[in-house]
């Protein structure tokens, strides 16, 4: 009823006044952002990237992967560039003047590829086999991987597969000159994902610095972008005083982290056999749903401090599920973070959430 709806209404408003985290969402389309902008996100936390490389453009991927040399990937490198671009001028634009934080791609290796078994399958069955496929087979085999969530993911991908970054922020700044050029105000971060070690950070830093100068020059249009970080690693968040020297801020990505801390895959929480170990009573919530304090938040504390005390007032944020959990955002708040960053649906629960805590007045302490 209309009572309910301005019950709300104030009481989001009032929390609004009060809260110190920023709320952010997660989301990696038009539509998404300009949903999150109506429930009163301040930006976006989290532009994922990896679905942008799905149904018609995997022809794309797959040709860059496979490419047998240098011009081959250019050219599939060069034919996703606008495809990108466009991808990332919408989204800009549907948050103009907020944040909006790009990570570069991030899937498991094997969502890239064509299915092995399907494939072998083929070339053992036909009578004449395909040299595509057959050379096609081959490349998948020698890039295999029998654990791909500990795989070639992140910022290790990036590594690997040369011009994959230089085209994805050459897109993200492209973008930024597009939307200036129109009279906007883009404020894009791009953000690298699953960083373990400060080195990692500096090559790939390196590279978008390198880019975004050239497209500067190109232009006319500066274009400046911060570059930062997830702390999604357990390696990363015991050595975030290195990392810090690289990056321009941090985001928690609580979902690798609760995985690699624990040992738990986050994808098997959800089947059956997994339920019926949660049933035992270990933890009283799921920590893929609860942030686990103990393990992970200690985990965050420390790369928090030893962040800001490499570089005062890093900006901190967190980007996974956790971003949107009510418990998990009062510790948020409690540990000095500047931002949640959460599911579009979930920004208003969070606004109130961080509204409570600062109500609380349990900042830098670590009573639940
Ligand atoms: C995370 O790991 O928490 C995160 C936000 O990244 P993704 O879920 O895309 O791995
Ligand atoms: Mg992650």
């Amino acid at each position: 009823s209309a009572g309910v709806v301005d019950t709300v209404a104030r009481a989001l408003e009032h929390a609004d006044s009060v809260r110190r985290l920023e709320v952010r969402a997660n989301a990696d389309t038009p539509e998404d952002a300009a949903r999150a902008r109506r429930f009163g996100a301040q930006g976006i936390g989290l532009c994922r990237t990896e679905h942008m490389f799905l149904g018609e453009r995997r022809k794309l991927v797959e040709e860059m992967i496979l490419a047998g040399d240098d011009t081959e990937r250019e050219r599939a490198l060069a034919a996703l560039l606008p495809l990108q671009r466009a991808d990332f001028t919408g989204i800009l634009e549907a948050m103009d003047g907020l944040p909006v934080t790009i990570r570069l791609i991030d899937p498991p290796l094997h969502e890239f590829l064509p299915d092995r078994t399907e494939l072998a399958v083929r070339v053992a069955t036909a009578e004449q086999p395909d040299a595509h496929d057959v050379e096609l087979l081959d490349a998948v085999n020698r890039m295999h991987e029998e654990n791909p969530m500990l795989g070639l993911r992140g910022v290790r991908l990036g590594l690997v597969i040369p011009g994959l970054v230089a085209m994805q922020v050459r897109a993200v700044a492209e973008a930024v000159v597009a939307r200036t050029r129109a009279g906007g105000s883009p404020e894009a971060e791009i953000m690298v994902p699953l960083v373990g070690a400060v080195e990692e950070l500096r090559i790939e830093r390196a590279e978008v610095e390198r880019v975004l100068a050239e497209v500067s020059e190109e232009s006319g249009v500066p274009v400046r972008c911060p570059v930062g970080t997830m702390i999604e690693l357990p390696r990363a968040a015991l050595t975030a005083g290195r990392i810090a020297e690289e990056a321009e801020f941090f985001s928690f990505g609580t979902n690798d982290l609760t995985q690699t801390t624990w040992g738990f895959s986050r994808d098997d929480v959800e089947a059956a056999f997994f339920s019926a170990y949660l049933d035992k009573g270990v933890f009283p919530a799921s920590p893929f749903e609860t942030l686990d304090r103990d393990g992970v938040g200690r985990l965050v504390r420390i790369a928090v401090d030893e962040g800001r005390a490499t570089r005062p007032g890093l900006k901190i944020g967190v980007c996974g599920e956790h971003g949107g959990d009510p418990a998990s955002v009062h510790f948020f708040h409690t540990a000095r973070l500047d931002y949640v960053s959460c599911s579009p649906f979930r920004v208003p629960v969070a606004r109130l959430e961080a509204g409570r805590a600062a109500l609380a007045g349990t900042e830098g302490s670590d009573s639940r």
